[in-house]
């Protein structure tokens, strides 16, 4: 079929903001374009293939601009002056080809699938020389094409397709196109468990709604990820569920889907894109110890302080995007644990249909944990009390909340759904420490990787003037520089005691203990209630006290001061009061 009429296809899709309509439009087309329905649907959507194989055909707008240049003879900055006009350089492409004869002497039909294979040489081309490769087969295309076509094809190879066709609106077209509207489930249940819509428009097609029964989650394509409910209160919760339920930790990083297919190991986001490269020691860490033939796990990717065992801030994961090289380097500095949570595929055996419980024991028998690869922490509780428990141990160890996840029989894993058999429970907002604070070392934690030998984190106190005791508020283990960190025992060897000073008031029990002397300035996100310091213990709340949370050394040791100078009770008292609250932005 020629690509002219899906050309005129695409204009009538964004000439109307009616979703029915579209589906309309596109499952009639579907229904005439016969065996091109695969590059059509992928034309639809702008694209050569689905998302998660990564495919881009990677042309800058500097390069179509000199095409259209060079063939209709107006100079570069005449079309960047329509552009910055326009916005919209497929719109400038199809006015200047409006304006140009045709020499008929070139002229070459353009079917669906001869611009479809076009783009899919130019997505190919790389190395040296690639550049002058995709301008001659972009220049080949534009000189054959109408106006009309050349707005969509310039668009296409820029990535900006924009006719705002979302993918659910093609599940339901090639539901009405080879079957009924009543089929639109089974056509979005294959597009959860297979993303990619022009298989699927292509095995409907050859088989009907039928076939897409026996479409199959395959090891290296992608599952939609379930996601969770949200609901105001732990009480709630428990009766929504039935009044008892797992409740596991919510992990602050980068969903992550694993795919092991035999040697290979493929990393995708909860978008499905194709994340393998920013990852490379988490592929080591599945190669390693993931034994079976192949699997698929869910799981969240969070940075980690390997030295201290603390989770870092979210925000450190995203120094990894975007960087091409030194990837192995970054891994380093920035190391990320991921906290697997589920198991949608093991050894051939596809496990989404099986009860939270079984897929659960799966997880915990068949996965070998290391450092940086670890199951996410969960528990089955039907107490409201203890479920507050959990929430403020979770967000004491750096998570931001709890997930609440249904045990019935019905708890399947549902791909791409959004229901009530996960149930978030997170922070609305978060207080933002303003100032620092001068704290006091009363305790060290022996280190691991490579501060095995050295202290990995220091136990730190703030100072009650009322009864004259330390009372721990955090541990301290981020901020150091390399030289500071191997100073620390040689710092700390005069303070050095073989029990707990009797000043000390600790729950935590380290791995050595100090005299309070050395007082340090510390930084942090904010103070939270936590279970386990005993910095201003049961005054807010029964059975908790405070503490800093994502502390930092900010480089400054306080010889100035003694330790009952240090920040005392007190002032950390009226600071836990007078932060600002930060309203957290939504994660839907
Ligand atoms: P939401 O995206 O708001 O629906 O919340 C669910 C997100 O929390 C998931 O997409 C994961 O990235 C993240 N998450 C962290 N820990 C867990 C967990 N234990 N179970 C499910 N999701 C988790």
């Amino acid at each position: 079929m020629k690509f002219l009429e899906l050309a005129i296809v695409l204009d009538r899709i964004e000439q109307t903001t009616k979703r029915l309509e579209m589906v309309d439009i596109i499952s009639e087309f579907l229904r005439k374009v016969d065996d091109e329905i695969r590059e059509t649907v992928y034309l639809l959507q702008g694209k050569v293939a689905p998302d998660y194989e990564g495919i881009e055909l990677g042309v800058a707008e500097k390069i179509a601009i000199k095409v259209l240049s060079t063939i209709t003879g107006i100079s570069e900055g005449k079309i960047e002056g329509e552009l910055l006009k326009v916005g919209d350089l497929g719109k400038v492409g199809e006015e200047l080809l409006k304006n140009k004869k045709q020499s008929s002497l070139f002229y070459e039909e353009m079917t669906i699938s001869k611009v479809f294979r076009s783009f899919l040489k130019m997505a190919g081309e790389s190395g040296s020389g690639s550049q002058t490769r995709k301008i001659q087969i972009l220049q080949e295309l534009l000189q054959n094409s109408e106006p009309i076509e050349a707005r969509y094809i310039i668009r296409i190879v820029l990535g900006k397709m924009r006719i705002g066709v979302a993918d659910m609106t093609i599940v339901d077209a090639i539901a009405i196109a080879f079957g009924r509207k009543e089929d639109e489930d089974e056509v979005e249940r294959a597009y959860n468990i297979h993303p990619d819509l022009a298989e699927i428009a292509f095995t409907a097609y050859n088989g009907g709604i039928e076939a897409l029964k026996s479409m199959k989650v395959k090891p290296g394509v992608p599952v939609r990820s379930m996601l969770a409910e949200r609901l105001p209160s732990l009480k709630e919760i428990l009766e929504k569920m039935g009044g008892s339920c797992a409740f596991e930790y919510k992990y602050d990083g980068l969903r992550i889907q694993a795919h092991k297919d035999g040697e290979k190991v493929i990393l995708f986001s909860r978008r499905l894109e194709n994340v393998t490269s920013q990852f490379p020691d988490i592929v080591r860490e599945i190669r390693q110890n993931i034994t079976a033939e192949n699997a698929i796990l869910d799981g969240e990717a969070v940075p980690f302080n390997l030295d201290t065992g603390e989770m870092l801030p979210f925000q450190e994961i995203s120094r990894r995007r975007g960087r091409k090289f030194d990837l192995d380097a970054t891994a380093e500095r920035i190391p990320v644990v991921l906290f697997l949570f589920d198991i949608l595929y093991y050894n051939n055996e596809n496990m989404m249909n099986r009860p939270y419980a079984e897929r659960r024991l799966k997880l915990l028998n068949n996965i070998r944990e290391s450092m940086k690869l670890r199951i996410g922490k969960s528990k089955i509780l039907s107490d409201e009390n203890d479920a507050e428990k959990f929430f403020t141990e979770a967000l004491e160890a750096g998570c931001e909340g709890i997930v609440a996840k249904n045990i019935s029989e019905k708890s399947i894993y549902r791909a791409g759904a959004r229901e009530f058999l996960w149930i978030k429970y997170k922070r609305d907002y978060q207080m933002e420490m303003e100032d620092t604070v001068d704290l006091v070392v009363v305790g060290a934690f022996g280190g691991q990787g490579r501060r095995s030998g050295g202290y990995g984190a220091l136990l730190m106190a703030v100072y009650s003037k009322e009864d004259g005791l330390f009372r721990t508020i955090c541990k301290l283990g981020s901020g150091f520089t390399d030289d500071q960190l191997n100073n620390l025992p040689r710092m700390l060897r005069p303070y050095l005691l073989k029990e707990k000073d009797r000043r000390v008031d600790s729950i935590i029990q380290p791995d050595y203990w100090f005299e309070p002397g050395k007082v340090l300035e510390v930084k942090g996100a904010e103070i939270t209630i936590s279970p386990t310091h005993t910095c201003c213990r049961n005054i807010i709340k029964e059975g908790a006290g405070l503490a800093i949370r994502f502390p930092r050394f900010t480089g400054r040791w306080r010889e100035d001061k003694n330790p009952e100078e240090a920040t005392s009770e007190e002032e950390i008292m009226e600071m836990y009061h007078s932060q600002k609250k930060k309203v957290l932005p939504d994660n839907p």
